[in-house]
């Protein structure tokens, strides 16, 4: 067979030749050109030789004719390093300006980028995320992105270029630099993806994949091939590091095709799909801990209509995400309330609860910062029954006592002593066998 056969039209092949036609339908399968996304992690461009990594790799899907847009994130932990440099001058920093310093990080990496791809010969343009047209609300520090007009991407990837749109930023209507949330890059990534179409969003860390657990706590964790949105959006809220819960949310809702993989290596990583019949049959897909939250507990609060409102009201006025909540049966008129919120909202909290606490005319308020909230994560859970009993039993076998639980339909958490989570997380993943190949 010869290239006079046919004629290549851009993405197309046109046949001359009938009889050759399956032939040429294995070769345009394997030849499509995609229009890929990649994210790249902190820990990816963490240096000069990570950062030289990556553009390689960029180099390679790039020459087999894909068009690739990277978003990346700032090198290794700058975004903490900035942080720290506010904290030394206040610990009550102005939102606008953190984010005018925190947004920088990502502009470093994207012109490094950029120049280690022109030192390898490859065509490559950096832009921020304003310049993209990556519009937000006018929160600073967690904004929302209200829209993207990626024209200027789609100008110069139609030109060919390698486009390097900086993470975790945005613009307000104001023109005012916002940012995302910690590890938005992922949600630049995603929501990218989803304006320009893309045929797979790469996500690049330095892990293989999603594992059914830490692979730093349980020895035989396994990398999954596959896992649903919805199981990856509740991994990721419970405190699994892979990816924003934020950035899950809307590849759920826009079923953004994903891969999470390794910058390190070409290996396979895991595939977030839509929930397949077959992922039902696994009852339980996930076993994390978050050690990030404190128990807060008001003490002989008036058992009365409208307390609970008051009290969830103002929490929520100061922005202070609560997560599981606990009232306990009242006696003579009065009951403990008890409620979890991330340690690094822990102060604004007490801030908030030492007013609450006279003007509903409770006893007191204690405070716990000694708790890790354990939890399954599987689709299986909303078929099959008798899964909760079996958490417990684990835990009890261990003689590890239960503070607080919560459940959904696809999980369920228990608040513990924070000295037994790493053990907690080791008796689940064997008690629901998740070391086996499923
Ligand atoms: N650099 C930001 C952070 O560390 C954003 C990101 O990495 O996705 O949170
Ligand atoms: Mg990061």
């Amino acid at each position: 067979m010869t290239l006079l056969d046919c004629q290549v039209v851009g993405n197309k092949i046109l046949i001359q030749n009938n009889r050759l036609f399956l032939a040429f339908v294995v070769i345009f399968i394997d030849m499509e050109k995609h229009l890929i996304v990649q994210k790249y992690g902190g820990s990816s461009v963490a240096n000069i030789d990570r950062i030289k990594n990556v553009a390689s790799r960029i180099a390679k899907y790039k020459k087999q004719g894909h068009k690739i847009v990277v978003i990346v994130s700032a090198l290794g932990d700058t975004t903490d390093e900035l942080l720290e440099l506010a904290g030394q001058i206040t610990d009550k920093p102005s939102d606008r300006e953190l984010d005018m310093l925190i947004s920088t990080g990502e502009q470093v990496s994207v012109a490094l980028l950029a120049m280690a791809l022109h030192k390898i010969g490859i065509g490559a343009i950096s832009f921020t995320g304003p310049q993209v047209g990556i519009i937000t609300d006018r929160t600073h520090t967690k904004a929302k992105i209200l829209k993207i007009s990626a024209d200027r991407i789609k100008e110069q990837v139609e030109k060919g270029k390698v486009v390097i749109v900086a993470g975790f930023q945005g613009m307000n209507a104001d023109q005012e630099i916002t940012t995302l949330g910690r590890g938005g890059s992922d949600l630049t990534a995603v929501a990218i993806a989803t304006t320009l179409n893309a045929d797979m969003c790469e996500i690049y860390t330095d892990v293989e994949g999603v594992y059914t657990a830490d692979p730093r706590i349980v020895k035989d964790a396994r990398k999954l091939s596959v896992i649903s949105y919805e199981e990856m959006l509740e991994l990721a809220s419970l405190g699994a590091q892979v990816m924003q819960a934020r950035s899950m949310e809307v590849a759920k809702k826009y079923s953004v095709p994903l891969h999470i993989r390794s910058s390190f290596s070409y290996k396979e990583g895991t595939i977030i799909s839509k929930e397949v019949k077959a992922m039902e049959d696994v009852l339980v897909s996930g076993v994390t801990a978050n050690k990030g939250e404190a128990k807060v507990t008001i003490c002989d609060v008036p058992d009365r209509p409208g307390i609970a409102a008051k009290i969830f009201t103002d929490i929520a006025e100061h922005d202070i995400n609560v997560d599981m909540i606990i009232q306990n049966i009242s006696r003579r008129g009065y009951t403990d309330l008890s409620f979890t919120v991330p340690i690094s909202e822990l102060n604004k909290t007490k801030d908030v609860m030492a007013r609450i606490v006279k003007s509903v005319k409770a006893k007191g308020v204690v405070y716990n910062n000694e708790i890790a909230k354990v939890s399954i994560v599987g689709v299986g859970m909303k078929t099959h029954s008798g899964v909760a009993a079996k958490m417990f039993g684990a835990l009890a076998s261990k003689k590890i006592n239960i503070d607080m639980i919560s459940t959904s339909e696809i999980k369920i958490s228990c608040v513990i002593n924070k000295k037994y989570a790493d053990e907690s997380v080791k008796v689940l993943h064997k008690v629901f066998g998740l070391s086996k190949e499923r």
